[in-house]
């Protein structure tokens, strides 16, 4: 039986690395990190549970990946840069093989996405529990909340919507795609930003509502997949798309006036109004109020 030391000396220790940015990183009470006087620091923590975010028995090689991408997402959603993670996972029992393929999934996507693992903590409790705390840096002020749309503004997304959702009903392993490198590149041309992570019309609402704004979606503007289009209708596919979690695409708004410095692959859905609430110009020419739904704990 590996001890806690043996662990983490094994497979997170490794992870660490030697950067200007980290004056001490993993092995003593806690890490020290330098970030520039011009900068300001971005934080956020998620936690994946067992049997509640992912299959018992999932490939750990998976679950690390899709751990730190989500995490990663949540930077991505505020324009931040990714510079250092710590890991706390809680595991019932010790596996070297388990613990070979999750450090390899969590190095796969630090290396990826240039994120380097800086501290953690390691405990045995009766179910497998992943949580992670990405930092990453923002310009002074840069950072895009939720908060800033303003009516007449457009709404955009990245990439397509539904593809983790589909997944999920084939059972089938999703792999998120955090959208650093364009939420980055909104700093100065997004009004409000959020992730894709519960479901697009949660997700949309939640920045409704904390900007005091309503919208107008286009449902034949929903960015919908090859791959989604050729598997279901297309009224299975939007129901996807609008309702299902854990794409881990950006929606962002633009007002007018940047519209001409948008420089991302993304797809115009509608625009901010100053009515409250979510409606959608449906397939069929209508306008009708558009049903909220998403994932949520605790529901019930
Ligand atoms: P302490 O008892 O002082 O909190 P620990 O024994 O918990 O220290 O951890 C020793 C070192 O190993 C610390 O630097 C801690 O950040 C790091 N560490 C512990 N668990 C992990 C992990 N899962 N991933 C990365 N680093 C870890
Ligand atoms: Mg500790």
């Amino acid at each position: 039986m590996l001890s806690e030391f043996e662990i983490i000396h094994r497979f997170f220790a490794p992870l660490s690395a030697e950067k200007p940015d980290i004056l001490l990183g993993i092995g003593d009470d806690a890490a020290v990190l330098k970030i520039e006087p011009t900068h300001e620091l971005v934080v956020s923590t998620d936690t994946l549970i067992e049997g509640v975010h992912f299959f018992k028995g999932a490939d750990p090689k998976h679950i690390a990946y899709k751990a730190l991408a989500s995490n990663l997402s949540d930077l991505a959603a505020m324009g931040a840069k990714p510079h250092w993670f710590t890991l706390a996972l809680t595991l019932p029992q010790v596996e070297a093989a388990w613990l070979t393929g999750f450090s390899q999934g969590l190095k796969d996507c630090a290396n990826h996405f240039e994120i380097v693992l800086v501290g953690g903590d390691t405990t045995q409790g009766p179910t497998l529990v992943i949580s992670i705390t990405v930092m990453g840096t923002v310009p002074q002020g840069k950072a895009i909340t939720r908060s800033g749309a303003k009516p007449g503004d457009s709404i955009f997304v990245t990439g397509t919507l539904g593809d983790a959702g589909y997944a999920l009903q084939c059972r089938r392993e999703y792999r998120p795609c955090p959208r650093l490198a364009a939420g980055m590149s909104l700093q100065t041309i997004a009004s409000a930003m959020i992730d894709i992570s519960d479901g697009f019309s949660a997700d949309l609402n939640h920045l409704l509502e904390a900007s005091h704004v309503g919208a107008m979606i286009e449902l034949a503007r929903i960015p919908l997949s090859e791959r989604l289009i050729q598997a279901l209708s297309r009224e299975e596919a939007l129901a996807l798309a609008l309702s299902a979690g854990d794409d881990y695409e950006l929606c962002f708004t633009v007002p007018e006036k940047n519209l001409p410095k948008l420089d991302c692959r993304c797809m115009l859905v509608g625009h901010i109004e100053a009515k409250s609430g979510l409606r959608a110009v449906e397939l069929d020419g209508q306008i009708r109020d558009l049903k909220i739904q998403g994932f949520k704990h605790f529901d019930g």
